[in-house]
């Protein structure tokens, strides 16, 4: 039996690879040992071997095995796949004018999330396939190689169901989020609504997805309706996650707390006793710092939770109202500027956080044995993602070991 082909990239200026202490790198019981541990950890001088979709081996360049296809990184930095835990990308429609209004003081009085439920409503199965296939090749360009998608614009059982079937034709992360608003057909009736998520719609929708999400705020659903939606979903076979105080103190982190949820989604506005609800739990804290950019409101305090010893996310909330951005690097940039996370922390956040936010230990990391999702940025470190704001500086994309994005020549230094 011949071996599969191997990519050895060499050259690395700086590899991170968010495998430090105390994981020593090695699968456990043969599957890719991620590290819950996996601190930020980088090398320098660096080399990596893929074979077979996967990490074989990292170490000094000086050392590394030979292998059938060769990289020079020519002193260039290598990144995991971004992790983007948080999008919602099937819908239709955009709301340019509402947000140029925004920005600008003026009221708007057509805005909101049912303006793209109505023109998600009204658009065909190709038009939305298109819009999520163009976001996706989008994110995939700029190093995102795994991405969460949610539904949320239909709001009927046919709508949600159609919208969970389209987003798992791109990705497996695929959550369930009819409780994103209460419908406007049951206005005056929100438990009817709640009842229909959490019977039909959740039935129809299940077979489709891994997660459920509910939008925990005032104005969209209160701690009772939302742990009800959470446990219908568990009992379908859907993990949980959760959109939480994100425009004003709630109770959104302790519904996810006790309902087990994987993630506590914005997370801006946190009491004392939430922090302690997420350093206390597995519950990750996933920020989306592009929400508050596009709204001009207050950025969550990161270092708040990050001193407390809370796990932290990034992750864009790419939709079309209050976060139209598909850009991590953008993320991490806001990140590190407006939330004080250094670079490092920004970086881990937005790769091993986002994999740790929809649990997984494949992605996030390039210890021995991770799939081979990897980014070759044009510059020698990982700081210049945030360094040099809204430049793109991602020349080559890997997922699952196949070069999916941009070339990993380096043209500057050898031209032709
Ligand atoms: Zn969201």
């Amino acid at each position: 039996m011949s071996e599969p082909p191997s990519t050895l990239i060499t050259g690395i200026g700086e590899l991170v690879t968010n495998d430090g202490e105390p994981n020593d790198g090695k699968p456990i019981d043969g599957k890719p040992n991620d590290g819950q541990q996996g601190a930020f950890a980088a090398l320098t001088g660096a080399a990596l071997v893929i074979a077979d979709g996967r990490v074989a081996w990292t170490g000094p360049a000086a050392r590394a095995p030979a292998a059938d296809a060769v990289v020079d990184a020519a002193g260039r930095a290598v990144l995991p796949g971004f992790a983007d835990s948080h999008a919602h990308l099937v819908f239709a429609g955009e709301r340019s004018a509402e947000f140029a209004a925004r920005m600008a003081g003026r009221p708007y009085r057509a805005g909101g999330i049912l303006v793209t439920v109505e023109a998600t409503r009204a658009a065909s199965d190709a038009a939305l396939r298109a819009n999520l296939r163009r976001l996706g090749a989008e994110m995939l360009r700029q190093g995102t190689t795994t991405f969460e998608c949610k539904s949320g614009y239909g709001l009927t059982v046919p709508d949600e169901a159609r919208a969970l079937a389209l987003a798992a034709e791109v990705t497996p992360e695929v959550t369930y989020l009819g409780a994103h608003v209460v419908a406007p057909e049951f206005a005056a009736d929100p438990a009817g609504y709640v009842d229909l998520v959490c019977g039909p719609m959740l039935e129809a929708c299940a077979p489709s997805a891994r997660w459920v999400d509910v939008f925990c705020e005032d104005g969209a659903f209160g701690a009772d309706e939302a742990a009800a939606i959470l446990a219908a979903g568990r009992a379908a076979g859907l993990q949980a996650r959760v959109h939480a105080n994100q425009l004003g103190p709630g109770p959104g982190v302790r519904v996810a707390a006790e309902a087990g949820a994987a993630s506590a989604d914005h997370c801006t506005f946190l009491t004392d006793a939430d922090v302690d609800a997420l350093v206390s739990t597995p519950v990750v804290a996933t920020l989306l710092p592009g929400a508050e950019f596009g709204t001009r409101q207050p950025f969550p305090d990161a270092r708040r939770l990050l001193d407390a010893g809370a796990t932290v996310a990034l992750a864009t909330d790419c939709n079309p109202g209050s976060s139209f951005t598909s850009s991590m690097a953008f993320c991490i940039a806001l990140a590190v500027r407006e939330m004080r996370m250094t670079t490092e922390e920004a970086v881990w956040a937005a790769t091993a956080g986002g994999a740790r936010a929809l649990r997984r230990t494949d992605i996030g990391h390039l210890g021995v044995g991770a799939r081979a999702d990897l980014i070759l940025l044009d510059a020698p470190s990982h700081a210049y993602l945030a360094y040099r704001p809204g430049v793109p500086q991602v020349a080559a994309v890997w997922q699952a070991g196949r070069l999916v994005a941009g070339a990993p020549a380096a043209g500057r230094e050898s031209p032709g």
